[in-house]
C-alpha cells in the first residue's frame, strides 16, 4: 500500500512539474501571463487528477500481478497433479511396473527409433498350485516376491511390465545377446533364491523366461511371438530355465 502511495505520488510531482512548463511556455507565447491563480491551477489539478488516477491504476496492477502469480502457482500445481495420475495410470497397482498398455507403447516406440536391446517374457512357474494350495492372497504375496526378483535383476534403465497375471515383460535397452542372457539368468536366479514360507512352509517360486535380441527391421508383435516361443521351450524344458534367442529374424 505504502508504494502505492508513494509511487503515485511521484507521477503527481512529474504532472505538476509539467503543467508548470506547459503554463510558462504556452501562456506567454499566446500573449498571457502566469499569475498567482494560474500557479495554483498548474499545481491543484494535477495533483487531483494525477494522483487518484495513478494510485488507482497501481492498485489495479499490484492484483493484477497478484493473481497472476497465484494462476502461475495453481497450474503448476495442476501440472504436478497431471503427472502423478498420468503416472498412476500407467502403472500397474500391484508390483508398480508399467501396465501392459503402457508398456507395449513403450516397446513400439522404442522399435520405431530401431532401438538396440532384448525383449524377455518372464512367467512364473505352476502359480495356479501356489494359489489352490494357499489362496489368492498368499499368492499376491509370492507374485510380489518374483516382481521384486525381477526388479533387482534388470539393469538401471530397463522398462519392465506387468503383461499378464503371472507374467511380465522386460524391455533391456541396448542390451547385446550375451548381455540379455545375463540378464535373464540373474532373474532366474534371484527368483530361485527368494525364500517363501507361506504357513511356515518353504515353497520354491521359479519362473520361466523367454528372450529375444531385436533385429533393427523387427516389430512388436514379431519380438513378441518370437519370445513367447521360447518362453514354450523353457516350459517344456522343464521349467525355472531362461532361453534368449539371438535374432528374431533367425528365430522366426
Ligand atoms: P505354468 O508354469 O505353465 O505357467 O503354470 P501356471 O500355473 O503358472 O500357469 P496358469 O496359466 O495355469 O495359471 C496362472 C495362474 O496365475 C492362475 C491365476 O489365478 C494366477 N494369477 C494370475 N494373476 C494373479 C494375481 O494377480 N494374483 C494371484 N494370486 N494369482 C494370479
Ligand atoms: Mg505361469
Ligand atoms: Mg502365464
Amino acid at each position: 500500500m505504502n508504494s502505492i502511495v508513494v509511487r503515485a505520488g511521484l507521477v503527481a510531482l512529474a504532472a505538476v512539474v509539467a503543467s508548470i512548463l506547459l503554463a510558462v511556455t504556452i501562456v506567454p507565447a499566446l500573449g498571457g501571463s502566469v499569475d498567482g491563480n494560474a500557479w495554483m491551477m498548474c499545481i491543484v489539478c494535477p495533483l487531483l487528477t494525477a494522483w487518484p488516477a495513478s494510485a488507482y491504476t497501481f492498485w489495479q496492477s499490484d492484483r493484477l500481478k497478484a493473481a497472476h502469480r497465484e494462476l502461475s502457482r495453481t497450474h503448476a500445481q495442476l501440472a504436478a497433479a497431471h503427472r502423478r495420475l498420468a503416472d498412476k495410470a500407467s502403472r500397474d497397482d500391484m508390483t508398480g511396473m508399467l501396465n501392459r498398455e503402457t508398456f507395449f507403447a513403450a516397446l513400439d516406440r522404442s522399435r520405431r527409433r530401431s532401438d538396440r536391446g532384448a525383449l524377455l517374457i518372464i512367467d512364473a512357474d505352476h502359480f495356479k498350485a501356489i494359489n489352490d494350495s494357499y489362496g489368492h492372497l498368499t499368492g499376491d504375496e509370492a507374485l510380489l516376491l518374483i516382481a521384486a526378483a525381477i526388479k533387482d535383476g534388470v539393469r538401471a534403465g530397463d522398462i519392465l511390465g506387468r503383461i499378464g497375471g503371472e507374467e511380465f515383460g522386460a524391455f533391456l535397452v541396448g542390451a547385446s545377446e550375451q548381455e540379455a542372457r545375463n540378464v535373464a539368468e540373474r532373474i532366474r536366479g534371484e527368483v530361485e533364491r527368494t525364500v517363501f514360507r507361506p504357513e511356515g512352509k518353504v515353497v520354491p517360486l521359479t519362473v520361466s523366461i523367454g528372450g529375444t535380441v531385436c533385429a533393427t527391421e523387427a516389430t512388436v508383435s514379431e519380438m513378441m511371438r518370437v519370445a513367447d516361443r521360447r518362453l514354450y521351450e523353457a516350459k517344456h524344458g522343464g521349467r525355472n530355465l531362461a532361453i534368449v534367442d539371438q535374432c528374431v529374424a533367425r528365430a522366426a
